[in-house]
């Protein structure tokens, strides 16, 4: 069966500010198109997205605050209901090493050293590039490392993509190095399924925020539901990032696909990039 993926949507990081130019994310759109399935695209997407600098995943990640690179990733498949996370890893493609996971373990997550030893062939990724590298010194230098400015609006951003493939399968990944400035260990929302991505037969979705507030109330799988409800992606996202902003004012953003290839955008904070077949999105801003 000819499997072509059918809509694949990418975003690069919910940021605190306006930027004066977000991220091109064609480049990650580029790759999956001719792929077999939702899950490859997907992944290969986000292996794209890890591989830019200018993005806060795998390659270009945030520093720690002991200035290391912790990264996190996850990936779910929502024909199978198989869904995987990498936690605190330091390879350069971890939405990769989620999938490892997923199709070879029996287990839904596996954090550092036990997720690492999956990944002997993988390239790894034990710093980042000089632009975070000089971020992290002059944050260090100005003693803003300390962690009550953790989550600070400009200082948040990830990377993700929903996909739908024309036999229906719909699927959700992504990728992170947290927040700059995390504490050793931290992990955020984004591996962990139905906090920062979701997916189900009926709905992929993926957050992009501080990832506390997602993980206190699972935000992507309140989004799933209420598509799988019935409800229009567009009108899920809204509900939810009001509702997120009714209790938090972090940056928080929602992406999410249904089964009719329907896709939705709704994010609090500066700026959002995402993009799908059609370009560049311009998601529901309601903050
Ligand atoms: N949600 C991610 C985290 O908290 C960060 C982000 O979306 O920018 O780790």
């Amino acid at each position: 069966m000819n499997e072509q993926v059918s809509r694949v949507y990418v975003h690069g990081g919910v940021s605190g500010t306006v930027k004066p130019r977000l991220p091109s994310l064609a480049h990650a759109l580029a790759v999956p198109l001719a792929t077999a399935s939702s899950l490859d695209a997907v992944e290969l997407a986000v292996r794209a997205l890890e591989n830019d600098p200018m993005l806060n995943a795998g390659w270009g990640a945030v520093l720690n605050q002991e200035g290391r690179v912790e990264l996190d990733a996850g990936i779910s498949d929502g024909a199978t209901g198989r869904t995987a996370g990498v936690l605190a890893v330091t390879v350069r493609n971890p939405i990769s090493l989620a999938r490892r996971v997923l199709e070879t373990t029996p287990h839904v997550l596996l954090a550092s050293a036990g997720a690492m030893a999956l990944a002997p062939d993988m390239e790894l990724l034990d710093t980042t590039t000089e632009a975070q590298l000089r971020r992290y010194e002059r944050a260090k230098a100005g003693g803003a490392l300390d962690p009550a400015n953790f989550g600070e609006p400009e200082l948040v951003d990830t990377v993700g993509a929903v996909g739908l493939d024309s036999t229906g399968r719909l699927a959700a990944g992504s990728s992170t190095g947290g927040v700059f400035g995390k504490l050793p260990g931290r992990i955020g929302d984004s591996p962990i399924f139905g906090a920062g991505h979701y997916a189900s037969p009926g709905a992929a979705v993926i957050g992009s925020g501080v990832g506390e507030l997602f993980l206190e109330v699972l935000a992507s799988a309140r989004t799933g539901y209420l598509i799988e409800e019935g409800n229009h992606p567009q009108d899920a996202c809204e509900r939810v990032i009001e509702w997120l902003g009714a209790r938090s004012a972090v940056s928080a953003g929602l992406l999410a696909l249904d089964s009719s290839g329907r896709v939705g955008a709704a994010f609090r904070g500066g700026s959002w990039a995402v993009e799908g077949p059609e370009g560049p999105l311009t998601p529901a801003r309601l903050d």
